[in-house]
């Protein structure tokens, strides 16, 4: 069994406190994706290079064989209200074995195990049939997904098996729902807000609507693993100038999470029909963004990440169980994440066999005072460094 040497221990924290010290927001990840290509060059990856969307790579094995892919996301998210940390929220501060920081659980702890976990491999001589690459990804966070279709698509680089180092404190995670933003926009007719019923106001159409929505959300499709589909109203927003005008014009966005079967095209026409019933003069559309990574790369697409699972007996999903007894002595829990993560890519269109296992607590991710466990830091370099033999290893 792989084991971190004391050294190797110490130079982990030391590389995770140095990712936390950096902090990169979505966007912003430069720095840190330096930090990560100058980490695995110097542990021995046998090439590090980064693409044209700011992910960096780097391989181990024969240039040739199966590939095995480990995905960690680089970027952050906010701070959020400073108060509420009673610690540096880029200080890695380091207390009974604990690490603090944004970043640490969700997901930097998890880039910091991927590197020394390959480096366990490495130092370890083992022939391998296929290669390993470890991917430190960008802009997981505002459009997940995005960079590993770019990665796969455009720079050619098709995996057979993905791993996800998202927290899941060392467990295994076979999918997630979807998730879908539409915006509906309502039309009315402006009049002095003292003449009401010579306008027609858009506030009370859309108030029509969402109330008929609150309803559908009830008698939305359910899975027996992921749950029901949700949807929910997050912001409204109107125009009309004055306070004492109608309002001619109404917008309100629709969070839409999506179990296994729901469609896109099913997500929308359930609105259509609730439009329709109401007789209310709206439409409903699927929220595009669009974004610039930081080497320039200019990002647009639809806001839609299709919900994923992997079956429980799929060979990946038993070998990795069989990776995590090995190393620490019993079965995980095989279940599944709340949040999104870059499977909604990888296993949601593009059909690559797609696990998580990660340290970290899904708790954590992005709350104050966000912590990670070092002691799970070490344990996942063991399981990945095992996970990587049993996929890649030559016997
Ligand atoms: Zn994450």
């Amino acid at each position: 069994m792989f084991q971190l040497s004391k050294h190797d221990q110490h130079a982990c924290v030391t590389f995770l406190q140095d990712l936390v010290r950096t902090p990169s927001f979505s966007c912003q990840e430069q720095h840190v994706a330096e930090r990560l290509a100058a980490e695995m060059r110097a542990v021995g990856f046998d090439e590090v290079w980064t693409d044209r969307i700011g992910n960096v790579i780097g391989r181990i094995g024969p240039g040739d064989g199966p590939r095995l892919l480990y995905n960690a996301h680089m970027d952050i998210i906010g701070v959020g209200d400073p108060d509420a940390w009673t610690r540096d929220p880029f200080g890695a501060e380091i207390e009974d074995g604990i690490l603090y920081g944004r970043g640490s659980a969700d997901m930097k702890g998890s880039l910091s195990s991927l590197v020394y976990g390959a480096k366990a491999l490495k130092d370890e001589g083992v022939k391998l049939a296929g290669d390993l690459y470890v991917v430190g990804v960008v802009q997981e966070e505002p459009c997940e997904g995005y960079a590993m279709r770019v990665l796969v698509e455009e720079e050619g680089l098709r995996p057979d098996w993905v791993v996800l180092a998202e927290p899941t404190n060392l467990q295994i995670s076979r999918g997630h729902r979807g998730r879908m933003e539409l915006h509906v926009t309502v039309r009315g007719r402006s009049s002095h807000a003292s003449m009401p019923h010579l306008g027609e106001n858009a506030i009370y159409g859309a108030a029509r609507i969402i109330f008929s929505l609150e309803l559908l959300a009830d008698m939305l499709a359910d899975d027996p693993f992921l749950g029901k589909g949700t949807l929910a109203v997050t912001r409204i927003e109107n125009t009309g100038g004055s306070k004492n005008v109608i309002p001619d014009s109404c917008t309100f966005i629709l969070d839409r999470r999506l179990t296994l079967g729901e469609t896109e095209a099913k997500a929308l026409a359930e609105v259509e029909g609730v439009i329709a019933r109401e007789q209310v003069r709206a439409q409903v559309r699927l929220a595009e963004f669009e974004y610039t990574s930081y080497t320039g790369y200019l990002c647009h697409d639809m806001e839609h990440y299709p919900a994923w699972v992997i079956p429980e007996s799929h060979p990946l999903v038993q070998t990795t169980a069989r990776a995590v007894r090995e190393v620490v002595g019993q079965r995980p829990t095989i279940g599944k994440w709340d949040f999104s993560t870059d499977g909604v890519y990888t296993m949601g269109v593009a059909g690559i066999p797609t696990i998580g296992i990660g340290p970290g607590d899904e708790a954590q991710a992005h709350t104050a005072d966000e912590c990670i466990r070092l002691a799970d830091c070490y344990t996942a370099a063991q399981i990945y460094a095992q996970l990587a033999l049993e996929l890649l290893g030559q016997d």
